[in-house]
């Protein structure tokens, strides 16, 4: 059910059907505490919420759904290139069912250009798809596979995340200039990956591995995630 911004779901499921969600879930609705060891400030229903949206989106990932009119399901995005650059103004996040489409904040169209791994048409000056002529906006075949060998998951220091289900983050924006090359892209899952464009956390590809940058109010200092590639990290 539609309802403002967002949607309300609801129902019963018997009993086998409800294992089989519930296990699925499980997994991916457990508690994630922060880094510095904050507890999750999800309620149960919120995080329960959030792994049937990871579930999907994991499953959209896979490529392996059935087509509709020939076309693999997908969601996509239509942004200007002005509001990425600005990030001043609106998306819109269209999936197929005019009654969803809707208005997206300039920095959610940023975090979703960034690894446009979904679709993504960005509209130029005068309202063409700028498919060509920025670079490229999504991430090589050859990129995306040096990226999850050096980086082996979610790079966030503490992330267990594997790196099948991470998306590629632009260090600087291909909006901004940005290059799609390992030097400039991180391996980040979902939630870190919103973490990044919406907080002051930062990156930078340093000694030629992630290293992230807390805001000043967290004690600690740069730190790097040690769970992937321990064999391959520099100190420090
Ligand atoms: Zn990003
Ligand atoms: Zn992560």
């Amino acid at each position: 059910m539609a309802h403002g911004s967002g949607w309300a779901i609801g129902g019963w499921l018997d009993r086998e059907a409800a294992a089989v969600l519930r296990t699925a879930l499980s997994p991916l609705a457990a508690p994630q505490p922060a880094e510095d060891g904050t507890a999750d400030p999800r309620t149960v229903d919120q995080r329960q919420g959030d792994a049937l949206v990871e579930l999907a989106r994991r499953m959209l990932g896979t490529g392996t759904l059935p087509t509709e009119g020939g076309i693999r399901p997908h969601i996509t995005v239509t942004v200007p290139l002005t509001v990425l650059e600005s990030r001043l103004g609106t998306g819109l996040l269209d999936f197929g069912d005019d009654t969803l489409a809707g208005a997206i904040a300039a920095e959610d169209a940023r975090r979703l250009a960034c690894d446009a791994h979904l679709a993504c048409v960005v509209i130029g000056g005068r309202s063409e798809p700028l498919d060509v002529g920025r670079g490229s906006y999504t991430v090589p075949r050859h990129i995306r596979r040096a990226l999850k060998q050096r980086d082996g998951g979610c790079a966030f220091p503490g992330c267990t995340v594997p790196a099948q289900w991470a998306d590629a983050h632009h260090v600087a924006h291909w909006a901004d200039g940005g290059i799609t090359a390992l030097s400039n892209l991180v391996l980040l899952c979902p939630r870190h990956h919103t973490l990044l464009h919406s907080s002051e956390w930062e990156v930078t590809i340093t000694d030629g591995f992630p290293l992230f940058h807390p805001p000043p109010w967290i004690p600690g200092g740069p730190r790097r995630n040690r769970l992937h590639r321990p064999d391959l990290l520099p100190d420090g």
